[in-house]
């Protein structure tokens, strides 16, 4: 009856057709606006379809439908908001005019039904699902909320509590739940799913009973649980300042609920063309196509990969622990050696540790962790070094030494084998100067801690090969990171760009301004910690030397001539948490958690590098001077090829600092306040020196109106 390249429509078993979502060209299906278009014309075949008793809808993949497609969103959210809820309106009326065929519908949902997958499946009069599939609305993690009439058909089904629950988490649910909520009809295995579908269609058509049903879902919704609206108003309103779309959506269907459908509908189609124009949706979509291009990146990388089946860390501390444990949790067995057996003990320690938590926290179960253990050998020597596929070093920061290490480690492991330094701050061609074959030789940089930070900077020397590049990429993948791959460079990608921030954090500081009100200006902007406690978090003993080294590889933007305020801490011995006293004084608290406390001298020690005394700044210009030298640092790593894209810079940020997701990281951020106006900024901060002035490529782009995206 009607075939196009994402849905066809056969007629089965006479009087039934079938719809089918069948993506002729992907291993998925999705709402894309070729998809909608199909949809369109095959209700519109269905509508002209003479003898027909029923419509069953089904996919030909594994997955029903993933969702809409979220790459299509950066075009569409450039329009105003009145012409989104247009387009939205539009493709919104498809759903409709599906829902008002005048022969009962079931959908046989197969498998994940994310967003628009499941707003289709809404639509139908019956759900059968396969045990084992998902269904959810997920738009909420992209500062959106449903679009398709997901708003409105849902409560309409199960209530006005139970629909935002689901909305406002957008977690995804398993048929139990879906069908305990009366969102779905009947669950059964996959063997049985199509034909349940269609006896549940031969029924309701014999029966008559879906008119019912149908007519029940056109008017005011039935059940409205005002006590879990204001239970989850009271939540969303909490954090509706950065995350808008939660309270936005709480609001709508609270407003709606007395409406019939087709007003209802309306409404959210305008709120969704204002919820979309929003800076939060603009970033997290940002996120989200910068996560899927990283993917496809990595992709790309695998081509030339090796498989790494043994791995072998050199180093037992706090980084070599932390490896080790990530490697074995995520089935690569690993060496641990180290040079002292106090300090394997350490290390042994820190795996437990992290072992324990996972095991606390239900991620792994006592017999896994038995496992885990089991896989992990610690070593005083080398023995077992020649069947390892890489290895991993992570023992002191110190270059004679670690160059020292890795020569003598090269000597012992196979030809083939990799060698990474886990080094954060020196160079990987120096380390890589004096290795016999230097192609096999990169920089994997984790993050502290380990196992929980996502983000593994792999680090390309002159030298490093191709299958070099891939087999980390690969490894990487296999203990659950995400690689970014980069050139070398002092201070890598993230380290340098926040050493940028620091700069600014410093210049502030000596200014006159006061730290806590640096900090919770930061922490207002998105930061999950304002600049003075991430470094209390950190460490000054080790941040103050690290940020030593990274400026002195790039005096022009990050020389200090006075000493900066981490030093002043680290000078008298208060490296933050670990010593309970840093900017701020800590008090062990429940869960191991320390309490931050203010620490009346912590001001009387900075008053040390504010020779003109302390002064008040307002949020704005405390946020255009830490986040104005971390954007230009970005831009100078684009500038320069450090990273290829400004997804992998935004990314790399986000995933391994913490940069507030809603920004979408510092180069999303920029093109989101405008580059003309970074530019200007950047003008008005020029006489704070080298570290706000914005590089060629920004210039440029603002010149031409263009920003690091387009
Ligand atoms: P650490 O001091 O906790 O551990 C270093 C370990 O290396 C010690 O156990 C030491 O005994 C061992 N060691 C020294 N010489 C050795 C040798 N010849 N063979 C085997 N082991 C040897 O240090 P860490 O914090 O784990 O840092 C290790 C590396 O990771 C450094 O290069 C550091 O810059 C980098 N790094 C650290 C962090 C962090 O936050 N701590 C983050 C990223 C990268």
């Amino acid at each position: 009856m009607y075939r196009g390249k994402s849905v066809w429509v056969e007629r089965v078993e006479g009087d039934i057709v079938e719809l089918c979502f069948d993506r002729s060209d992907g291993d998925i299906n999705k709402f894309d606006l070729r998809t909608i278009q199909e949809f369109r014309d095959a209700t519109a075949a269905i509508a002209k379809g003479i003898g027909i008793c029923g419509v069953l809808v089904s996919s030909a993949k594994d997955t029903f439908i993933v969702g809409a497609d979220i790459f299509e969103f950066r075009d569409l959210f450039r329009k105003t908001s009145d012409q989104i809820a247009e387009v939205n309106a539009d493709q919104s009326a498809v759903f409709t005019m599906f829902e008002d065929l005048p022969i009962p519908t079931v959908v046989a949902i197969n498998g994940l039904a994310l967003g628009g997958g499941f707003e289709m499946a809404l639509t139908a009069d019956y759900r059968v699902i396969v045990d084992g599939a998902q269904i959810g609305l997920p738009e909420v993690n992209l500062g959106l909320f449903p679009g398709y009439g997901g708003t409105v058909r849902l409560p309409r089904l199960c209530g006005v509590g139970t629909a935002l629950e689901w909305i406002v988490t957008g977690r995804s649910r398993r048929p139990s739940e879906a069908l305990a909520a009366g969102v779905v009809d009947f669950v059964v295995t996959s063997g049985d799913l199509r034909s349940v579908a269609i006896s549940t269609l031969r029924s309701a058509a014999a029966n008559e009973n879906w008119r019912d049903r149908r007519s029940s879902r056109r008017g005011a919704v039935a059940v409205k649980d005002p006590q879990t609206i204001a239970a989850l108003k009271e939540r969303a309103e909490r954090v509706a300042n950065h995350y808008p779309a939660a309270l936005a959506v709480i609001e709508l269907v609270a407003s709606s609920a007395d409406l019939g459908r087709d007003e209802a509908l309306k409404a959210e189609s305008r709120a969704f063309g204002r919820i979309a124009k929003t800076p939060t949706a603009s970033a997290l979509v940002q996120v989200f196509v910068n996560d899927q291009i990283l993917k496809r990146r990595s992709k790309a990388y695998l081509q030339s990969a090796r498989r790494i089946e043994k791995a072998a860390v050199l180093g037992a501390g706090i980084m070599g622990g932390g490896i080790a444990c990530t490697s074995a949790t995520n089935g690569t067995p690993v060496l641990m050696k180290d040079v002292a057996s106090s300090a394997l003990d350490l290390g042994l320690r820190e795996v437990e540790r992290l072992l324990e938590k996972q095991v606390a926290s239900g991620r792994v179960d006592a017999v896994r962790a038995t496992a885990i253990r089991g896989s992990i050998t610690p070593s005083l020597t080398y023995a077992g070094f020649s069947s390892v596929d890489i290895v991993i070093e992570a023992i002191v920061e110190n270059v004679d030494i670690k160059k020292r290490v890795l020569s003598e480690a090269e000597g012992e492991v196979g030809p083939d084998a990799i060698m990474a330094s886990n080094t954060s701050s020196l160079s990987i061609d120096v380390l890589a100067a004096g290795l016999k074959r230097p192609e096999n030789f990169v920089g994997m940089h984790f993050f502290n801690p380990g196992p929980v930070t996502p983000l593994a900077e792999v680090l390309r020397g002159r030298e490093t090969s191709d299958a070099t590049v891939g087999s980390v990429v690969r490894y990487a993948l296999a203990i659950g990171k995400t690689p970014v791959v980069l050139q070398d460079c002092p201070g890598f990608l993230v380290n340098r760009v926040l050493n940028a921030y620091f700069v600014g954090f410093s210049k502030l500081i000596r200014d006159g301004a006061d730290f806590i009100g640096v900090d919770e200006a930061m922490e207002a902007f998105g930061w999950p910690m304002g600049p003075a406690y991430l470094q209390d978090v950190v460490g000054m003993d080790t941040s103050s030397h690290v940020f030593a080294t990274i400026a002195a590889s790039y005096p022009a933007r990050m020389a200090l001539d006075f000493t900066n305020p981490m030093q002043l801490m680290a000078n008298v011995g208060r490296y933050g948490q670990k010593t309970k006293l840093g900017f701020y004084r800590y008090v062990a608290g429940v869960n191991a958690r320390p309490s931050r406390h203010l620490s009346e001298d912590s001001r009387d020690i900075l008053v040390a590098c504010q020779p003109g005394g302390q002064r008040t700044f307002s949020d704005m210009e405390i946020v255009d001077r830490m986040m104005m030298p971390m954007i230009l640092e970005a831009a100078v790593c684009l500038q320069d090829g450090i990273a290829m894209t400004a997804s992998e810079i935004d990314m790399a940020l986000v995933l391994g600092t913490g940069f507030p997701r809603h920004h979408g990281g510092p180069l999303a951020y920029a093109d989101a306040v405008g580059l003309r106006t970074v530019a200007r900024k950047c003008e008005d901060l020029a006489h704070l020196g080298a570290a706000y002035a914005a590089p060629e490529l920004l210039i440029k782009l603002a010149d031409t109106g263009r920003g690091f995206y387009d």
